[in-house]
């Protein structure tokens, strides 16, 4: 190709290219569901071992269902802060009490996700009751990335991509940019899952200690944004025919290292709860012999589901909440 027509044809953007979907970004996710893995006890490590392929790349699907599904995109997230200043305090953590305070349309506004996690319990407990292997697999794919959201400090806000207009972006950077510029050099030896004695509260807890440093993501975003040296801020990036202005590797350092490593923390609790959850709902359904159950082909009903949500996904416009990463 002539080397002079080249560069008509790098369309530039100037704005952030969405690298991946709301919550962790794909890549993110998918490794949280398949180090949960390893934590698990020998009763239930070849079992997920085995059917690590599905729970791996399924661990996306609640994103692909916000675009596809009316109700979905709630499930991911709470405004907590929506509900006052010790909204810990005035939020009941019962689905039945909130209702009773709140009412069911103002819960489904500002986000369902402690909820989502108990519900989400149950239907892995159920499916390793009736022994479905199918159902097992594809409970803890979903559980998973709840579990995984319920860890992201701007799940947990109304100001899911800042406060001020020039802070959009940061949602993306958390989630997705430092993760993905900095996750193979995390270290995620973190030894056996343990039984969650109350999964609701756990949730909970987990929202709450999110929330907790959800100040702390904004704060240091902004005096960095200003502080920082101007011209390292953003890089120039180049995928396929398109080029597009990212965080560079040196200020997702430098905001990873101010924030005390918080996206290395909240992947290891993510790693670490996601195992625990899943192990929880094992025992609470009897601890059934995972190496009994039949080895069975996905069926063609569930094969059809998976290939629908793909195709919704890819051409469907996307439902609830705007993603901070789909605008522009
Ligand atoms: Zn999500």
């Amino acid at each position: 190709m002539n080397k002079l027509l080249k560069p008509f044809l790098v369309i530039v953007i100037i704005s952030f290219l969405p690298l991946g979907a709301n919550a962790w970004g794909f890549f993110c996710h998918r490794l949280i569901n398949k180090h949960a893995i390893f934590l698990l006890p020998p009763e239930m490590v070849g079992f997920y071992k085995k059917h690590m392929d599905y729970i791996v790349q399924h661990a996306v699907d609640p994103d692909k269902r916000s675009h596809a599904v009316d109700g979905e995109a709630e499930k991911h997230y709470i405004d907590i802060d929506y509900f006052g200043d010790k909204p810990f305090e005035a939020m009941p953590r019962i689905w039945k009490k909130a209702i009773e305070k709140y009412g069911e349309d103002t819960l489904h506004e500002y986000g369902i996700l402690p909820w989502n996690i108990e519900w989400m319990m149950y239907r892995l407990t159920d499916a390793f009751k009736e022994g479905d292997v199918e159902k097992i697999i594809n409970a803890s794919a979903n559980f998973g990335h709840y579990i995984g959201d319920a860890n992201v400090p701007l799940h947990t806000t109304q100001y899911y991509d800042g406060k001020k207009l020039y802070q959009k972006g940061i949602h993306a950077l958390w989630e997705t940019r430092i993760p993905e510029m900095m996750a193979e050099n995390f270290d995620f030896f973190i030894g056996r899952c343990q039984y969650i004695n109350k999964p609701l509260d756990k949730a909970w807890d987990l929202v709450e200690y999110s929330h907790n440093e959800m100040d702390s993501v904004l704060n240091i975003y902004d005096s960095l944004l200003l502080n920082y040296d101007q011209s390292s801020i953003y890089v120039m990036e180049e995928r396929g025919a398109v080029v597009s202005k990212q965080f560079s590797l040196a200020f997702c350092r430098m905001m990873e290292q101010e924030m005390q490593k918080m996206v290395y923390r909240k992947l290891v609790m993510s790693i670490y709860y996601v195992s625990s959850f899943w192990y929880t709902a094992w025992v609470n359904a009897g601890q059934p012999d995972l190496e009994k159950m039949a080895d069975k082909e996905i069926s063609k009903e569930h094969q059809k589901e998976l290939d629908d949500l793909e195709y919704l996904w890819k051409n469907g416009k996307a439902k609830g909440r705007p993603n901070p990463e789909d605008e522009e």
